[in-house]
């Protein structure tokens, strides 16, 4: 569709949330890399069909034959977001992208000495799936890039072994995107597929998967739907047609079978192989409303706007005394060199991360992340934190004694931000660094900092 001017709407952009003291003030969401709010329109479709869902590929009655048409019509949603056709492609739909990524490695049989490769740079939901395989790590570089030249190292050493690679398109933790067509190259050329953990890249940039067969092609993409301005529960995994046909579903069950004898099983195949259960139609049909609507709006638009943000992000953060913005190239992303999404890591000098989240929360109504973002790997290694460091972490968590887990604060950005955002995050941390805090702190039951 064509795209039209009219940025799509996120719901609760004004919501008001107490402070401290009693005073409420508008939430500055900064958390879009975690989950996004829903679009209005989104909300909508949702509302409507309420009156209407009803069990998919299972009932003979009007409204049950409607959510099949939905459901199903989410599938060609999904390809024409990531480029690609029901010709070549099957969309399974999951819960998110952790468990899309789980039953692609569930999915992914290895001949002996065969292998898998993933990078340290993965949150881990792709990282620890394969470390359930035969696999490797591909190293970093020391900015904390994934290292191209380790990646090629491991495809040569292992020639013709490695089955599958697989990497973020966008990082969590920096907001770093990968060269994806430069990765398929270099995997294709040495007969490998390659993988891609959309979760971080498809709510901001545009994905093809191109061509299959083809050099720079993608040949698995997974994703979330709620971090696509959709609710929880429903994400994609894009698979070729051809890659599950033999070998056995995660799951089985209702749906998954054509007919059951006392002798054996014939099993459905596809996507209903893939889909035991009940599916969650409503979280479907939701996702796909909200990427029809990101398309008719129009990614690249997305990307204009989130970009904007992003380098007067990086400036303003600029003005923070003592604050690291983790991640290489912020410089050449204002000078319009190498792109990057507003995902935004830091510390800030002589302050915990936690209570720079909780100070930002309670004090300032802004909505921050802090921690490792499941990225432990990734943040270990941007802070400086050793091997024999981590590994003396682990014992001592193991043996129950106290650790202080190194973290860090993010802020992202995601459709409904401004500018006036953004000065609201910085305001807050401005008054942090001048030693401004004026709520006491404490760890609640859960260990969370309130
Ligand atoms: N991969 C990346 C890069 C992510 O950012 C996330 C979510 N933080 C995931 C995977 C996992 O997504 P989900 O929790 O929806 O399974």
């Amino acid at each position: 569709q064509k795209a039209t001017n009219v940025r799509p709407r996120v719901v609760g952009s004004r919501t008001e949330v107490p402070l401290w003291n009693g005073e409420r003030v508008r939430y500055v969401n900064l958390d879009s890399a975690a989950s996004t709010p829903p679009l209005a329109k989104v909300r909508q479709v949702v509302d409507e069909f309420a009156s209407w869902y009803s069990s998919v590929h299972r009932g003979a009655g009007y409204k049950s034959r409607l959510s099949t048409y939905l459901y199903e019509n989410a599938r060609d949603v999904v390809m024409r977001f990531v480029g690609t056709t029901p010709r070549t492609h099957v969309v399974v739909f999951v819960r998110n992208t952790t468990e899309a990524l789980n039953l692609l490695a569930h999915r992914t049989l290895l001949e002996e000495d065969e292998l898998v490769l993933c990078t340290k740079m993965e949150h881990h939901s792709n990282l620890l799936p394969w470390l359930r395989k035969p696999h490797e790590v591909v190293q970093l570089t020391e900015d904390g890039r994934v290292d191209m030249d380790d990646l090629k190292q491991r495809l040569e050493r292992h020639k013709g072994k490695v089955k599958l690679v697989t990497i973020s398109a966008a990082s969590n933790v920096t907001g770093l995107m990968a060269d994806i067509k430069a990765v398929a190259r270099l995997v294709h050329a040495h007969g490998a597929k390659l993988a891609v953990d959309a979760a971080q890249l498809t709510p901001h940039r545009a994905l093809s998967m191109g061509t299959p067969g083809t050099a720079d092609c993608i040949d698995v993409v997974a994703f979330s739907g709620h971090k696509l301005y959709a609710p929880y529960g429903a994400g994609a995994l894009v698979v070729p047609a051809t890659l599950f046909a033999d070998g056995d579903p995660m799951l089985v069950g209702g749906g998954t079978a054509c007919l059951v004898t006392s002798s054996g099983v014939k099993w459905a195949t596809g996507s209903d192989l893939e889909e035991a259960g009940s599916p969650n139609v409503v979280g479907v049909v939701a996702m796909a409303a909200a990427l029809e609507e990101l398309m008719r709006y129009g990614m690249d638009q997305v990307a204009k706007h989130e970009r904007e943000l992003t380098r007067y992000a990086v400036r303003r953060l600029r003005t923070v005394p003592g604050l690291r913005l983790f991640g290489p190239t912020w410089d050449s992303m204002l000078t319009g060199g190498e792109d990057r999404l507003g995902v935004f890591c830091f510390t800030i000098d002589g302050q915990p991360y936690e209570k720079v989240a909780a100070v930002l929360a309670n004090e300032w109504g802004v909505g921050v992340r802090s921690g490792c973002f499941c990225a432990h790997l990734y943040v270990s290694h941007l802070l400086g934190v050793s091997d024999e460091d981590a590994a003396d972490s682990r014992e001592r968590l193991i043996s129950g004694l106290p650790v202080d887990l190194p973290g860090m604060v993010r802020a992202s950005l995601g459709l409904a931000n401004s500018k006036s955002d953004i000065d609201r995050l910085v305001s807050g941390l401005q008054a942090i660094t001048r030693g401004e805090i004026r709520a006491q702190y404490e760890h609640n039951e859960h260990g969370d900092l309130e």
